[in-house]
């Protein structure tokens, strides 16, 4: 059963039952469980428009998640798909090794134009865990090619639950166990410090009566070892995958000054919150900050095309430069880098801020879902409601009072997601924590829709209680 059937025709060419046959025959599905994927009707999507993704039987959905956290103004919009359309009936694709394209050319300009001041070069790759592997590597060459060079500088600090990619750099900065541990053998040594997940605070500590205690020990660490430390790695504002948990106000900017006190790279991994996510354009700006490497990615096409970019400063940049032989040269770059079609989709969905005024829409938009969400408290088995913008993370638990959370067996977010399919919206959980990230174009009409599918897919799993609320730093 679903929200509504669509009265267009898909064009059913071979039909669902072939397809999802051979789904299940050739895909193999990033993070899913095969075994347990094999046995179900896998969900195919033919088509979208707007909010919603429409599956081969017609089945329209109302999409909570943007494609992963990706799409922007919407699917299928007219000026997006016209700018691929136009670029296509130039060139698909052509290297940036060695050659230009007019699309990078103004696609690099536009973004130095809206990064946080004093970011003033463009370094391009494919996707947030390149443009993050990327930043990782500038770090550790920019401190090589000083005078003298720092050498020693190659460590890198990361906050524990963070997420950063799949790839060996990544993974190093990443602090999700389930996801990095097994795979240490191939990654370098990092330093670990609490994430500032208030809701379970690490020293079981208040906000604000805590001072924000759980950033000491990185000034500790920093002003001991900032010698062997390149940089800090972090998702500015909300931890994204880490269940979005948001930073208290003042933790970026604390994070910035530690950075610059000690002479270490701040290194802002905007994947997940840039393009307007958290209501700016990028979550640096909420705290006036301007990191010294930053990883974009997610919404840079609107959601469209794989493409991703690493912006610095002009200092950093021009460590890299001197004659050929002195091989100051950064020796990275990935076949598709600069993609002619990305940069032209990157350039109308840019442009749709403007022309749409998409931040403002963010700003009120952002008001409004904070009061929507306000009944989701009263759930009995609601404990955290997370909100930065269009980023919310609503957290499940057993027991309110204790916090206690459910086991992950129990796969509560995962049985709240399949009864809000079943009602027509889609939400992908991060274990216990309900997810919840429409495209920043998602109507009031569309978002009262979602919470009241979440609200009742709630009640299949637990009957509300009165009188408890808990709101953490939401964003206006
Ligand atoms: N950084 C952050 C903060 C992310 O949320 C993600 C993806 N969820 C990545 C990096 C990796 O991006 P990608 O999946 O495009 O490689």
């Amino acid at each position: 059963m679903a929200y509504k059937k669509s009265k267009e025709k898909s064009p059913a060419s071979p039909p669902p039952l072939q397809l999802s046959k051979w789904d299940r025959q050739y895909v193999w599905h990033p993070f899913t469980q095969m075994q347990e994927w094999e046995q179900e009707e896998p969900l195919i999507i033919e088509k979208a428009k707007g909010t919603y993704l429409y599956d081969i039987h017609g089945n329209k959905y109302l999409d909570g998640t943007s494609g992963m956290w990706v799409n922007v103004h919407g699917y299928r919009h007219p000026a997006i798909d016209k700018a691929i359309r136009d670029q296509l009936n130039k060139v698909a694709h052509s290297t940036l090794l060695g050659q230009a394209s007019p699309p990078s050319i103004l696609l690099a300009k536009e973004l130095i134009r809206i990064a946080p001041k004093g970011l003033t070069k463009v370094f391009y790759s494919d996707d947030g865990s390149t443009a993050v592997e990327v930043a990782l590597k500038m770090a550790i060459q920019y401190w090589q090619q000083q005078h003298p060079p720092a050498k020693k500088k190659k460590k890198f600090v990361r906050l524990d639950l963070a997420y950063h990619g799949d790839t060996a750099g990544c993974m190093s900065v990443g602090g999700i166990t389930l996801f990095h541990e097994r795979f240490r053998p191939l990654l370098v040594n990092t330093i670990s410090i609490d994430a500032p997940y208030c809701y379970r605070c690490p020293l079981k500590l208040d906000y604000p009566s805590c001072h924000m205690a759980c950033i000491d020990p990185l000034e500790k660490i920093l002003a001991k070892q900032n010698e062997e430390i390149a940089g800090v790695v972090i998702e500015p504002m909300v931890q994204a995958v880490a269940g979005m948990i948001t930073q208290p106000p003042g933790y970026l900017s604390r994070v910035r000054e530690l950075c610059t006190k000690y002479n270490v790279l701040m290194i802002a991994d905007e994947v997940a919150t840039g393009f307007g996510r958290t209501g700016t354009m990028f979550a640096c700006e909420h705290e006036k900050v301007t990191p010294d490497l930053m990883a974009v990615a997610k919404g840079l096409t609107g959601g469209y095309l794989p493409l991703a970019a690493t912006l610095t400063t002009e200092k950093i940049y021009q460590a890299f430069l001197g004659d050929y032989i002195e091989f100051k040269t950064f020796f990275h770059g990935h076949s598709y880098t600069g993609n002619a079609l990305a940069c032209a989709a990157a350039l109308a969905n840019l442009k749709l801020f403007r022309t749409e005024k998409m931040l403002a829409k963010v700003k009120t938009g952002s008001r409004l879902i904070k009061q929507l969400m306000k009944p989701l408290a009263a759930f009995s088995t609601v404990g955290d409601i997370r909100q930065r913008g269009y980023m919310v993370g609503i957290e499940i638990v057993k027991n309110k009072k204790t916090k206690e959370p459910f086991p992950l067996n129990a796969r509560i977010g995962y049985k709240v997601a399949m009864e809000c399919r079943k009602q027509g919206l889609l939400i992908r959980p991060i274990g216990n924590v309900l997810v919840l990230i429409p495209p920043l174009s998602v109507t009031e009409s569309e978002f009262r829709s979602i919470i009241s599918i979440l609200q009742k897919s709630l009640r299949s799993i637990e009957s509300p209680v009165e009188g408890t609320k808990r709101y953490t730093f939401a964003s206006d």
